[in-house]
């Protein structure tokens, strides 16, 4: 059978790791993104262009979560991606 060749679709629903990757959370992917990011504080706007979502209450959600945890803040600050004052979120990496 080779009707992955000829239908992209098929083809799409048979790649494992892109599948894995559309079942990921927005927030499991919010933390992996601000874990991953260079030094910086960061506001929700943005890590939710980061990582290819609109949905960003729910971003939102996750940095708040994240802020009440010792390995990371949230607070008033400039993002260090848009340059904006507002509400971001930064890791902190220097904790454990
Ligand atoms: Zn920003």
């Amino acid at each position: 059978m080779n009707d992955e060749a000829l239908n992209p679709t098929a083809r799409r629903r048979v790649s494992a790791p892109a599948r894995a990757a559309k079942r990921k959370s927005i927030a499991a992917k919010a933390e992996e993104w601000l874990n991953g990011a260079a030094d910086g504080c960061y506001c929700d706007e943005c890590i939710a262009q980061k990582i290819g979502t609109d949905d960003r209450r729910k971003v939102q959600a996750t940095t708040i979560r994240l802020g009440t945890q010792n390995a990371s803040s949230k607070y008033h600050g400039r993002c260090s991606l848009c340059g904006q004052v507002t509400l971001v979120t930064s890791i902190n990496r220097n904790w454990i």
